[in-house]
């Protein structure tokens, strides 16, 4: 029941937790808090930061969201009538307001997201203006303030969407580097792509009360797991017990602890002008390298790509690779199955090889977790690929998974912190990285091996921010439209190199790599010689940079080149 007053401002609302019936000024004046039950109801992006900074302090970055529509996405809408309502229902031209401001006399950078903008999922735009939030924060030498709320990546987007986890991440590294703070407020919700990258890897996490964050939401851990979720499982008091939050602050008390933080960090650095900030380059000329074969179906990639004989990565490790030694563990305590990796040689060139393992019987893939690696699973290929830089070795990575391991123990360890850490460390990484996706590139746990100086794609591999079936069971009605989604979602290799996520496509034999993986072998060696031979010349700043950009230019900040408005 709600009273609407003759100039349409509702009187009363119903509160959602205790069903407490509030007037709705008396609600606003306790910052939308419920003063029976504590309920915090959800706040748009401008009450927020209303709430947030000095009074008359904000001022919005003069970037503007650049409308971007990469893959041309079609469900039951097209994606451009989607984003024309979203605009209309917030008021907002994205998911997220940027800006500067002041909290407590302390000058920082902030972006606020808003949940009401498309559940604030990540595109190309919203990754783009936290970007330049960050690049503001390191221009003016203050630190950077991020609120979160966001079911995850932007399925509309692709793996553009994807792109944006590393894109805002190697911003935040840079951040890292010069010793500016960084700090993020966990609001409700926070899932998926952002939970997995800048929500989780700045330097003080925050949870406001009430806020859940994880990396797999509770409906699909239910469905993969058929468990029961423990009591509180993903609320900002589970995330403090295991270890995943600084603190739990409720929301009057957010602005004066975040004052205290901002203060005590210190504040007014000199200005760093860093070669890594600078405008993204100009779009480069597509490589060359699409094998000349009939074009497939995208649902039918997805069986080739998933197919049971497929090799995997200890297959091409006793064939493209010679005399592997396999490292194990992650010293922290554990030793995920579904991530390999060790010492190798390539042509007789010595190198650390990770990669995901899945296997070829039912038995082989629940040894190893159907490949979905677990934060053990991450931290181990982190400690392997650090290990490598500091012996002066490049990395190759194998993806091949079907995402990150969804799990309850996955949670309580920090799957969303993991991949988040991955993504930054490894796009700034002073050593040599080439990816090669060999199997399913399936979404963060894809990203959290393939943050790349190139990145190659075996033919009939696929690369998706999200599975046809897991976007067909959102957005289309029924779970049979996942051939249109695969369609929709442009996650073949030619889509990717032509979006210039993927650089290079590696053919496979006739039918696919499952008929012939000895042939398929010989194309990966020759392939990843051809890219990684170049790349031992290139000194390891102007790589990092050039891996930097790589990263940067993806979604809008491309769009908004080509259309000449940057
Ligand atoms: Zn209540």
């Amino acid at each position: 029941m709600t009273a609407t007053a003759p100039s349409g401002e509702t009187l009363w609302s119903r509160c959602g937790g205790c069903a407490a019936l509030l007037y709705r000024k008396r609600l606003r004046r306790n910052l939308d808090v419920c003063p029976e039950c504590g309920l915090h109801a959800r706040l748009a992006a401008p009450e927020r930061i209303d709430q947030l900074v000095d009074p008359g302090s904000f001022r919005t970055l003069p970037e503007r969201a650049v409308a971007v529509d990469p893959i041309g996405f079609v469900d039951v809408l097209p994606y451009p009538h989607r984003l024309a309502a979203a605009r209309a229902d917030t008021g907002l031209p994205e998911a997220v307001l940027c800006g500067t401001a002041a909290i407590g006399g302390s000058r920082c950078a902030l972006a606020v997201m808003d949940f009401r903008f498309l559940g604030g999922s990540l595109g190309s735009a919203v990754g783009e203006l936290i970007t330049r939030t960050a690049e503001q924060a390191l221009a003016a030498g203050v630190p950077l303030v991020l609120v979160t709320a966001s079911g995850g990546a932007r399925m509309q987007e692709g793996a553009l969407s994807l792109m944006q986890m590393a894109t805002v991440s190697q911003a935040m590294a840079e951040l890292r580097e010069v010793g500016l703070l960084t700090v993020s407020v966990l609001t409700d919700p926070t899932y998926g792509g952002v939970a997995a990258s800048f929500a989780t890897s700045a330097d003080l996490v925050l949870a406001e009360s009430g806020a859940r964050m994880g990396f797999a939401g509770p409906r699909v851990i239910r469905q993969v797991t058929g468990r029961d979720l423990p009591e509180g499982f993903q609320t900002a008091e589970f995330l403090l017990r295991h270890g995943q939050v600084d603190m739990v602050v409720p929301r009057h008390a957010l602005r004066a602890r975040l004052a205290t933080l901002l203060a005590a960090t210190g504040t007014g650095r000199p200005a760093t002008k860093r070669s890594g900030v600078d405008a993204p380059p100009p779009e480069t000329a597509r490589p060359v390298g699409l094998p000349r074969t009939p074009v497939r179906d995208a649902w039918e990639t997805v069986r080739l790509a998933r197919h049971p004989r497929r090799p995997t990565t200890l297959d091409y490790l006793e064939t493209t690779f010679d005399g592997f030694t396999e490292l194990h563990g992650d010293r922290l305590g554990g030793d995920c199955p579904a991530v390999v990796g060790g010492l190798a040689r390539l042509d007789g060139r010595h190198l650390m090889v990770v990669g995901h393992q899945k296997g070829h019987s039912t038995a082989e893939l629940a040894a190893r977790n159907f490949g979905m690696a677990t934060p053990a699973g991450h931290r181990k290929a982190l400690r392997l690929m650090r290990l490598a830089a500091r012996l002066g070795l490049p990395v190759v990575t194998l993806v091949d998974t079907p995402g990150a391991d969804p799990g309850v123990e996955a949670e309580e360890h920090g799957q969303a912190a993991a991949i988040a850490e991955n993504i930054l460390v490894m796009s700034v990484l002073p050593t040599p990285v080439v990816t090669v996706v060999t199997g399913e590139g399936g979404s963060g746990g894809a990203l959290a091996l393939a943050v790349a100086d190139r990145v190659l794609m075996l033919q009939h591999a696929v690369y998706s921010v999200i599975s046809p079936e897991g976007c067909a069971a959102i957005l289309w009605p029924g779970r049979t439209a996942a051939p249109q989604a695969a369609r929709a979602l442009r996650l073949t290799a030619p889509d990717l190199c032509r979006l210039g996520v993927v650089d290079e496509v590696v053919p496979e034999p006739d039918g696919s790599a499952a008929d012939d993986p000895e042939a398929t072998a010989r194309a990966v060696r020759q392939a990843l010689l051809a890219n990684l031979l170049p790349l031992l010349e290139v000194p390891t700043v102007t790589l990092v940079q050039r891996r930097r950009r790589r990263f940067r230019r993806f979604g809008a900040a491309r769009a908004s080149a080509r259309a000449g408005t940057r």
